[in-house]
């Protein structure tokens, strides 16, 4: 059973569970503002033109010191919006399954849980688009993420909106597939058909993204490959305006991926094999 937003599922209760990385989520303090010298510095009583000397002196100083570094970090200009599929909190209610759509589809649904691991997928989703972003942006891409950690509900629409307002390169929707049959195996990905009635441009850029990030994925997995599913039933597929695909990853009610996917050496290749392939989707043709 594919679990991607917009599919029917089963919508188990949606267990709180707090990891080490939303421990870590909690706001960080914004440091007070550096004091600029020349507002410390007072008219010195003796003379005024020592006063004036000074403030002189502390203008200087100031000039210098808030001069902005040079960055040495290089970019490559691509932008990079990575969607890690559902949360805990499941996002209410229907929305229109593409822009001018009549038919609905559930806003968003609460994925599938690893039998294994005990990881629910919105979990391991977040996982790894955490470490995705780092490597990602080592490589030089500019990354943003549609939720901010698991505690946010969003539907699936606003995730494709923040991909759309970013002018985003690629928009990768993350999410790991469940299954009745636990024996049920290996990754997929999942893009719009030739004939989206909502996007119809954005066919063949997201085709090739879906095919160069499957393809980088199990080769650097050795996962196997489901190969790619079309469909126009994807409602974050349907609201993007920008090359957009949708990966699942493995199954999490397969007893071995699950074990997998939920293991951090085998996540840094899960991550390298995607990042590969958004590497070969932006810089080759
Ligand atoms: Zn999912």
């Amino acid at each position: 059973m594919i679990v991607g937003c917009g599919k029917k599922e089963s919508h188990e209760g949606a267990t709180r569970i707090m990891t080490t990385e939303e421990v870590t989520e909690a706001e960080v303090a914004t440091p007070e503002e550096a004091t600029p010298e020349a507002m410390k510095a007072t008219p010195d009583a003796a003379s005024s033109q020592d006063a004036r000397a000074k403030k002189e002196e502390a203008k200087t100083t100031e000039k210098v010191t808030t001069e902005e570094p040079t960055t040495e970090q290089q970019t490559n200009g691509k932008i990079v919006v990575l969607d890690p599929g559902h949360s805990s909190v499941v996002n209410g209610g229907t929305e229109p399954i593409g822009p001018g759509a009549s038919e609905q589809k559930a806003a968003d649904s609460a994925g599938t849980r690893g039998s294994t691991s005990g990881l629910t997928e919105y979990e391991l989703n977040m996982q790894i688009a955490l470490k995705l972003q780092a490597v990602l942006e080592e490589r030089g891409y500019t990354v943003i993420l549609t939720r901010p950690d698991n505690y946010t509900g969003i539907s699936c629409s606003e995730r494709a909106q923040i991909a759309n307002n970013a002018g985003a390169d690629v928009f990768l929707r993350i999410h790991a597939d469940g299954s009745e049959s636990s024996s049920a195996s290996g990754a997929m990905g999942i893009c719009i058909t030739s004939s989206n009635p909502y996007v119809p441009g954005m066919y063949s850029e997201s085709r090739r993204l879906t095919d160069c990030v499957l393809n980088e994925y199990v080769a650097a997995t050795g996962l196997s490959s489901r190969s790619v599913w079309e469909t126009d039933t994807m409602t974050g597929n349907n609201w993007s305006n920008v090359p957009t695909t949708l990966l699942e990853m493995g199954f999490m009610t397969n007893p071995n991926e699950d074990a997998l996917m939920a293991d951090p050496a085998f996540q840094d290749k899960m991550v390298d094999g995607i990042a590969n392939g958004i590497d070969k989707f932006c810089f080759t043709d």
